[in-house]
């Protein structure tokens, strides 16, 4: 199955996802990185982590953005470390999302619910307490145990074509399938669209949110690249894809997970439910700010550039003057942000306030992850640099007296500034 890939690692990504162009422009290629999820305990430390090649190109044909390269998801999702439910905004996040699902599309009673990349199974659960039969496919295994265990059937599984096939025969049809924070993640996307396609029931829908585009070039979300997300979607490019899977996009909303993510409604060419509004209004707000072109990502690329070389001078500073460094927040995206940045020989330790980090090193460059015992000291690190940047305001509000007690805190994004 994995074929092309480089010593089953990875492979140059040569034409476009969506409409299968090769006529794709480089419009920036960071600084090659491990793998954003790969925290290590110390027992770990002398593998040596390879890294991948982490460029982004533009599709000249249909405008859709996507990375260079494309690592074995065997690698990257098979042990899966991020568990929706361990977060209550994530878990009133898939309440609402079902609620609006039952409110807006009114699915048959009792039919079934397939939710693909079902994680822990923290969506599906509303689904069955509601009466819906609810089937999950995730290829984390540890995740697909702990969500048998808890009552949701799942296969543990990619989705693919093949593999709706057999759902097919042994469930029968869905009447919605749901798919979030995956299609982003997915290379091959006419696949699995063409599974979901197999599975839906004439008059179902097939909903999925993922990260938004927009969202990533207004509010510099650049350290979201990294190998996991392979596609940065915004809604033009999809419409000609699901027009040319058989599909047609008939809602979409902006939902403001992840930073900023869409909720994109899908069904059959021939199915019964009209286009709501909302996708004319979508599409003119992204023309407006031309996401039908290379600019928005283009101009990205160089604010991070700028970026880059007025955090390292004040790096360069800090250093001179013999000062220390250290960092806050250890999430996946830290690791794009500590490679690009070159911060990695900078920093010399990372606090984490969640205990399953604290006692692992970073990806690649090891830099221990340790809990917030530290800022209770007398004499405190002069510099902390936030890399867990978007709860910024939360972490220094909670770490108040660092600043009390002389020490200053380094905002990186979305603009530089020091505390
Ligand atoms: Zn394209």
């Amino acid at each position: 199955m994995f074929n092309s890939f480089t010593d089953n690692k990875f492979f140059k990504k040569e034409k476009c996802r969506l409409c299968l162009s090769s006529d794709l422009e480089l419009v920036s290629e960071f600084k090659s990185t491990p793998l954003a999820n790969d925290f290590v305990p110390s027992t770990l430390l002398d593998i040596n982590q390879p890294l991948y090649p982490l460029g982004i190109l533009f599709c000249e044909s249909c405008s859709h953005v996507q990375l260079s390269h494309v690592v074995n998801p065997k690698l990257m999702f098979e042990h899966y470390v991020y568990v929706s439910s361990t977060s209550q905004s994530f878990v009133n996040h898939f309440k609402d999302y079902e609620i609006s699902i039952l409110e807006k599309y009114s699915p048959t009673p009792n039919s079934l619910i397939v939710d693909i990349g079902s994680n822990d199974g923290v969506l599906l659960n509303f689904f069955k307490e509601d009466g819906f039969k609810v089937l999950g496919v995730d290829p984390a295994t540890n995740l697909a145990v702990e969500a048998n265990n808890n009552g949701i059937e799942t296969i543990n599984s990619f989705f693919t074509y093949e593999l709706s096939d057999n759902l097919t025969r042994d469930y029968g049809k869905a009447s919605v399938v749901v798919a979030n924070n995956v299609f982003a993640h997915i290379d091959d996307l006419h696949d699995v669209t063409k599974g979901i396609y197999k599975l839906l029931a004439d008059d179902g829908i097939f909903v999925f949110e993922v990260s938004y585009l927009k969202q990533v070039i207004t509010n510099n979300l650049f350290d979201t690249i990294y190998h996991e997300h392979l596609s940065y979607h915004s809604l033009i490019p999809l419409l000609t894809f699901f027009d040319n899977n058989d599909m047609a996009v008939i809602d979409c909303e902006e939902v403001d997970t992840h930073g900023g993510s869409i909720r994109v409604v899908v069904q059959k060419k021939k199915g019964p439910k009209p286009v709501n509004d909302s996708v004319g209004n979508l599409i003119n707000m992204e023309l407006k700010l031309g996401l039908n072109t290379i600019d928005p990502i283009l101009s990205l690329s160089n604010k991070i550039k700028e970026l880059n070389e007025k955090l390292n001078s004040l790096v360069h500073d800090i250093k001179n003057e013999g000062l220390q460094l250290i960092g806050y927040g250890a999430p996946a995206k830290a690791t794009t942000l500590l490679y690009e940045f070159e911060l990695s020989d900078q920093i010399d330790y990372i606090i984490d306030d969640n205990p399953l980090k604290q006692g692992l090193y970073t990806p690649g460059s090891h830099i221990p992850v340790v809990n917030s015992d530290v800022l209770r000291q007398d004499i405190v690190p002069e510099y902390m640099i936030i890399l867990a940047w978007n709860f910024a305001e939360q972490i220094m509000e909670n770490n108040d007296n660092y600043l009390k007690k002389g020490g200053h805190f380094i905002l990186p994004l979305p603009n530089l500034q020091v505390y």
